[in-house]
């Protein structure tokens, strides 16, 4: 029989686009989406006994990175963005197939709905299976990476006034904690690793319905400066 995979679910998630997001999931806990299943898992049937369960795998499409020509070689963010190692050695998106995996927090499970957090995914992000976390399987005691030995450092976030404002009052008004989405993503020093930041240059995402715009006063701090409805 050929092979096919589809979607069992679309995931809605504050990400509106790629910049921004976390390298990988569990980094900005606050950062929240609700994976829609799709029919038939969309009764309950399929998720029954799944809220014992504290987190999951979710294994995705890439679906905003993939390519016709497989690549063999990536320069992975982690390296600098300036060193080129196998695909298989990295969790580069751009990737045969377009898979990816990520383990997710599991807040709360409905019928044909999974509320998640901690995630590292795109708004729109196809889904194709949820899987338990294994604890005693998926942690495994003594395992090492060297290309990516411990979580990305983190760097200073500060707020201007207004900003700060504009994001409690944003975060009140979608019941989401944005303060805590924002300044965990943005730790996360979003720009490309070879990119000096100019002062002037100004940085914008998309989270939820809003446009965050930053810069760089100095090197190593972010300074968020309007949270504004996106246009
Ligand atoms: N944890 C997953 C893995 O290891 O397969 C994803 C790791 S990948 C390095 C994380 C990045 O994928 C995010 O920073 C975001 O920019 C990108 N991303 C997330 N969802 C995506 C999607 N649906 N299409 C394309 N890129 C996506």
């Amino acid at each position: 029989m050929p092979y096919s995979v589809s979607p069992i679910g679309f995931l809605r998630s504050c990400f509106k686009e790629k910049f921004a997001i976390p390298r990988q999931p569990q980094l900005a806990p606050a950062a929240r989406g609700v994976l829609e299943l799709l029919a038939p898992f969309d009764t309950g049937e399929a998720v029954q006994g799944l809220e014992q369960v504290s987190h999951v795998w979710l294994l995705f499409v890439f679906h905003q990175a993939l390519e016709d020509k497989p690549r063999l070689k990536v320069r992975p963010p982690r390296l600098g963005g300036n060193q080129s190692v196998g695909v298989f050695s990295t969790r580069a998106t751009h990737r045969p197939n377009g898979l990816g995996q990520s383990v997710v927090k599991l807040d709360k499970v409905e019928a044909g709905k999974l509320w998640l957090s901690g995630i590292d995914l795109l708004d729109g992000t196809p889904v194709l299976d949820i899987k338990p976390y294994v604890p005693y399987a998926d942690s495994v005691a003594g395992a090492y990476n060297r290309i990516a030995e411990s979580a990305p450092a983190l760097i200073e976030v500060r707020w201007q006034d207004e900003a700060l404002s504009q994001a409690r009052r944003h975060g009140l008004r979608l019941g989401e904690p944005l303060v805590e989405l924002i300044e965990q993503c943005l730790a996360q020093d979003p720009r490309p690793a070879y990119q000096v930041p100019r002062p002037e240059r100004r940085y914008g995402a998309g989270f939820w319905d809003l446009d965050v715009r930053w810069h760089y006063p100095q090197p190593g701090i972010i300074c968020v400066l309007e949270v504004i409805a996106a246009s």
